[in-house]
């Protein structure tokens, strides 16, 4: 169950926790933390905070000048950490002091976008339902064999790596094979039983991914945006843990892997509105009369501002270098700016495979293009933005595409007039700052200035070394 105040004071006391963890998100979306003697946390902490967080030190919150800043914590998140010996986390709200919160906060503008909606549409809820894929390697040393294997394939045949290996799982085989081929289901077991035991997190389903052995999905229940961003910071937390102690290491960077799957965070999404009495509550994306797949116009609107804004968020959900080493044809990762019911090379999917009582209640919007290196918090407020965006400006997100667009002609491509994702973080940099209006009623203009410095410095930072694969091509010139 999820706690209050006076509840976290109590179970300090009752179960002898000696310290307490105090987590929030940078604006990259690495978990952060201090750790205060828990007499803090009982003696006000839970009312006046805690003060030990230096702004200017944490990747993209404050100027040098205005560097204190105060974490509040949240009880609801409280759980005991089982890798510690004696310690309990919560996950804080940061202020700039007295009642002030701080703007570049990913909490902070999660659940203002939570508030912008009911002001904009008046609808009371999003739900949000991340597929969080990641990769779990065997030790620190497993890239040196994996990383050079990568470039050496040819992405159409993984078969060699067979030889000596075992039951190893070939390149794009890994959906889905029982163990002992699966090595990581025991690892997944623990990885969901942590987030349900300790963390209160619900767990919907696990398994192997697609890309040969070592990729992995867990999937949670929906809930409400700031709470689904707590959570999937939470899984990340849980999941690198758990791999550490069985020896292994987890990364939720996108495409490790040349020639094969890539891990990306397809989010799903709809909006209710609250009905007109108590236990009317309605899915604002259902449309029982719509032949198509059952979408309403409001959920049409939603998609047509989804596909509009995409290009510029893509510099927030796809936010890395290496999110575009995913974005490619040919590894069911989306490239084109189309819609449809179970086209995989789209952008947005409306899934429609749900029958029976929960039907209505199940229908939502998929955008696949998000990955896992993004910042949750970010993420989720800026697909809502841009829905919003679309559905107040009533954007027509054209008739729906069920072909394989991978696999069309430029021609068929240019006579439908799709368009495509940005090819590379600096495109979609370039298209953010050309297209950002939709979200400056949450998104701090100073905050989108350092999402746009943060990304081009790790461009430049790319850019500028010397690859490997350039030694392949050019040291013999
Ligand atoms: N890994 C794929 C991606 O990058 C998705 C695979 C799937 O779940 N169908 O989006
Ligand atoms: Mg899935
Ligand atoms: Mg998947
Ligand atoms: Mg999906």
């Amino acid at each position: 169950p999820r706690l209050s105040a006076s509840d976290v004071v109590e179970a300090i006391k009752s179960r002898d926790i000696k310290f307490v963890d105090i987590q929030f998100t940078d604006v990259p979306g690495r978990l952060q933390h201090f750790t205060v003697p828990s007499d803090a946390v009982v003696d006000g902490g839970m009312t006046s905070g805690l003060s030990k967080v230096d702004g200017s030190s944490i990747r993209g919150f404050l100027d040098i000048s205005e560097s204190d800043a105060v974490a509040m914590p949240d009880p609801s998140t409280f759980a005991v950490v089982p890798w510690r010996s004696s310690a309990a986390r919560m996950i804080a709200d940061v202020y700039m002091g007295g009642s002030h919160r701080l703007e570049r906060d990913p909490r902070h503008v999660a659940q203002s976008a939570e508030a912008y909606l009911k002001d904009a549409l008046g609808y009371s809820w999003s739900f949000w339902g991340p597929e969080m894929e990641f990769f779990i390697f065997d030790g620190v040393n497993w890239w040196s064999s994996e990383w050079e294997a990568g470039y050496r394939i040819d992405s159409s045949e993984g078969s060699w790596r067979r030889d000596g290996q075992g039951y190893k799982i070939r390149y794009k085989e890994g959906y889905y094979p029982v163990e002992p081929q699966d090595t990581l289901a025991n690892v997944r077991d623990d990885i969901a039983l942590t987030l349900q035991e300790t963390f209160n997190v619900d767990v919907e389903a696990h398994h192997h991914e697609v890309a040969t052995g070592g990729q992995c999905e867990v999937d949670m229940v929906y809930d409400t945006l700031t709470r689904m961003a707590d959570n999937v910071m939470t899984l990340k937390y849980v999941a690198k843990n758990v791999a550490a102690k069985h020896g292994k290491i987890a990364t939720f960077m996108p495409k490790p892997l040349y020639g094969d799957n890539a891990s990306g965070m397809h989010v799903h999404v709809s909006l209710w509105g609250e009905g007109s009495n108590p236990g009317s509550a309605y899915n604002a994306f259902y449309d029982q009369d719509d032949q198509y797949a059952e979408i309403s116009q409001t959920g049409r609107y939603f998609i047509g501002g989804l596909l509009d804004h995409a290009p510029s968020l893509a510099a927030i959900v796809a936010p890395t270098t290496n999110s575009y080493k995913r974005l490619v044809p040919g590894y069911e990762a989306p490239v084109y700016l189309t819609w449809g019911k179970s086209n995989r090379s789209a952008a947005v999917r409306v899934p429609s495979y749900y029958r029976g009582a929960a039907y209505s209640a199940a229908k939502r919007v998929e955008f696949r293009v998000p990955d896992p290196s993004s910042n949750p918090y970010l993420t989720f407020a800026a697909m809502l933005l841009a829905g919003i965006d679309g559905v107040r400006r009533k954007m027509d997100p054209g008739d729906p595409v069920d072909e394989n667009v991978y696999h069309m002609s430029p021609q068929r491509k240019r006579q439908l007039g799709i368009r495509s994702l940005p090819g590379s973080l600096h495109d979609s940099l370039e298209a953010l700052k050309s297209d950002k209006e939709y979200l400056k009623p949450v998104f701090d203009g100073s905050l989108l200035d350092a999402i746009i410095e943060n990304g081009e410095r790790e461009l430049l930072a790319v850019e500028s070394r010397p690859h490997p694969y350039e030694f392949h091509l050019y040291f013999d010139a």
